[in-house]
Parts: C-alpha cells; structure tokens; sequence
C-alpha cells in the first residue's frame, strides 16, 4: 500500500509525479520532497519558494519542515532568505539529534555547507506586486490573505510515513514573523503509529490550536484520517466563534498508516490532490456549514479517481 495527499491546486502536479514514483516502489522520503521541490520552483505559485511573495520589507523569507514519523525526527528551517528549496534543507535537518530547527542566517549558513543551491527567490513580477501593495496603503489588510503552504503527506510500500510542509508564509508579514508551517505539531505532524497531518492558512490561528497534532492524537484514539481533520477544525474554530471571532481560514490533510486520507477546510472550498494504489487525482474539500456552525467536510473529486 502506498498513499499521498498534497495541499491545494498547486501541489498537483508534483503529487502526479511523485505518486509515480510511489508506484515504482519510490520511498515516501523522495515522494515528499519531489512532490514540494516542484511547487518552490514554479516562479507561477507565489506564497512557496521561488517567487514567493515578499515580506514588508521586500524579502522572500520562507520557512519549510520534514518530519519522519517513524522515528519522530523532525528537521526545519524558518525565517530563511535565498534557499531555492527549503525542503531540502529541513529534510537534511531531520534525523538530527539536536540542532534540527534552524532560523535565518542558521539556516543559510547550513543550506551552503550542504550544498544545496542557493537562489535569489524574489522575480521581477514579485517585487511589482510588493511595491503596487506598499503604494496601496489601504490594500494592507486584504495583503495577509495571499498566503498559502504546500503541505505533502506520504506512505511507501515499507510503511514511511513522512509529512513536509514550505512557505514563503504571509505576503508583507513583519519582519521576522514566522507561521505555523515549521512548527511542530502546528504546521504538520507525524507518528507512523496513527497517522500524519499538516495544515495551510493564517499560521497565528493554527499554532493556537496545536492542530496538527491534535489531528494525529485524534486517530490515535481510533478517529479515521477524515473523521480527525473534520473534528480538529471544528473544535479549533467554534473555539474561536466561542471567542468573538471569525471561524478563522484553516485547511488541513491527514494520511493514515494503512492510506486512508482526510481534509477539511473552513473555507468555501479546499482543493488537495490525492493518490494510492488505486488512483490519483484532483479533490475538493468543502465546509458543511449551518451559519458559522461547522459540522462536516464534503468532499467531491475533481479529476480522477484515487
Ligand atoms: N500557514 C502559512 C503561514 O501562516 C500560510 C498558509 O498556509 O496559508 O505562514
């Protein structure tokens, strides 16, 4: 049995590929990896890697983790600038023992002595939207909603279940302002055990809700992957409705160890794409709301059948 699932529209094309790959006997290691490198090299996705959009001050700052949940290893980088794919560097990270969770210059530092290439990731179609957006000042609130993470969640034949995430985060975050995406437990989780997850959307809402990790602890608990994701971000934003907010724009994904998926979203609709043995292709994952009351996720292939 073999299984991924990867966020939105974006991850598409590097999940096909890397479904391939599972196909052939390909490790859930590589899968993951491909399956994001593609999406931070695409200068056309503009909240990942190369022509990620910039922070306030004009720099693509991105962060990115690994996580194996065979062993519990986790390697991440954040607040890093000039790393063409930040994947590489936070799956070089993982397996570390200590010193696996690198910021800034750290992280630079380290993605140099590895070898990994390094790239100005701004493009002149970035920067244009970053100087339109600071001369747009009453545009600024509407800005923080151009964000988006690939998130990728992998099972080989061997029984690898491996989770990665990587965003360039925020368009004109603050300097300095890192989201849930490299964070663990938030951004993604994985226990080889009971399952993997991961999430996309506003890092400050999914890092209060530790969502990741309340996903997996669910289908620790015997919750199915799809089951999991639907309670974790109901719980999270009826919390936040409880509080006088917003249901807040929080997507999440899950896999199982025996390659059952899951997703749910607070938005309109939430596209993922999804593979196993049986299949690949395009889903959609959309709120069933009564008001701001979110009790399940629907979920309705848009290409393919997986
Ligand atoms: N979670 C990311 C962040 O807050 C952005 C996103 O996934 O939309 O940096």
């Amino acid at each position: 049995m073999y299984a991924i699932i990867g966020t939105w529209k974006m991850s598409c094309e590097g999940v096909r590929e890397a479904h391939a790959g599972l196909a052939r006997g390909g490790a859930a290691e590589d899968a993951v990896e491909q399956a994001i490198r593609a999406v931070e090299d695409e200068p056309g996705f503009t909240s990942v890697g190369y022509g990620g959009l910039p922070d306030h001050d004009g720099h693509v700052m991105v962060d990115a983790a690994f996580m194996n949940g065979n062993t519990l290893r986790f390697g991440a980088v954040m607040s890093a600038e000039n790393i063409r794919n930040p994947i590489r560097a936070a799956r070089a990270l993982c397996g570390r023992e200590t010193n696996c969770l690198l910021a800034g210059r750290g992280a630079e530092q380290f993605a140099i002595a590895q070898g990994l290439p390094m790239r100005d990731l701004r493009t002149p179609a970035s920067m244009m939207q970053w100087r339109e957006a600071l001369r747009q000042e009453n545009r600024k609130p509407d800005a923080y909603r151009e964000h988006d993470t690939v998130c990728v969640l992998a099972l080989d034949g061997r029984g690898s279940l491996i989770a990665g995430t990587s965003t360039s985060g925020l368009f004109l975050k603050a300097s300095g302002r890192v989201g849930d995406s490299p964070i663990v437990g938030s951004g993604f989780y994985c226990d080889a055990r009971y399952g993997a997850a991961a999430a996309t959307g506003l890092g400050e809402d999914i890092m209060r809700g530790c969502l990741s990790y309340d996903i997996v602890s669910r289908m620790r608990m015997g919750v199915s992957a799809q089951k999991a994701c639907e309670q974790a971000v109901k719980a999270l934003s009826a919390r936040k409705i409880e509080l006088g907010e917003d249901a807040g724009s929080i997507s999440v994904i899950a896999l199982s160890p025996t390659g059952e998926t899951g997703a749910a979203t607070t938005l309109p609709v939430f596209p993922f794409a999804a593979g196993n043995d049986r299949g690949f292709g395009l889903f959609a994952a959309y709120p069933a709301q009564d008001g701001m009351d979110i009790r399940a996720s629907s979920m309705q292939a848009l290409e393919g059948e997986p």
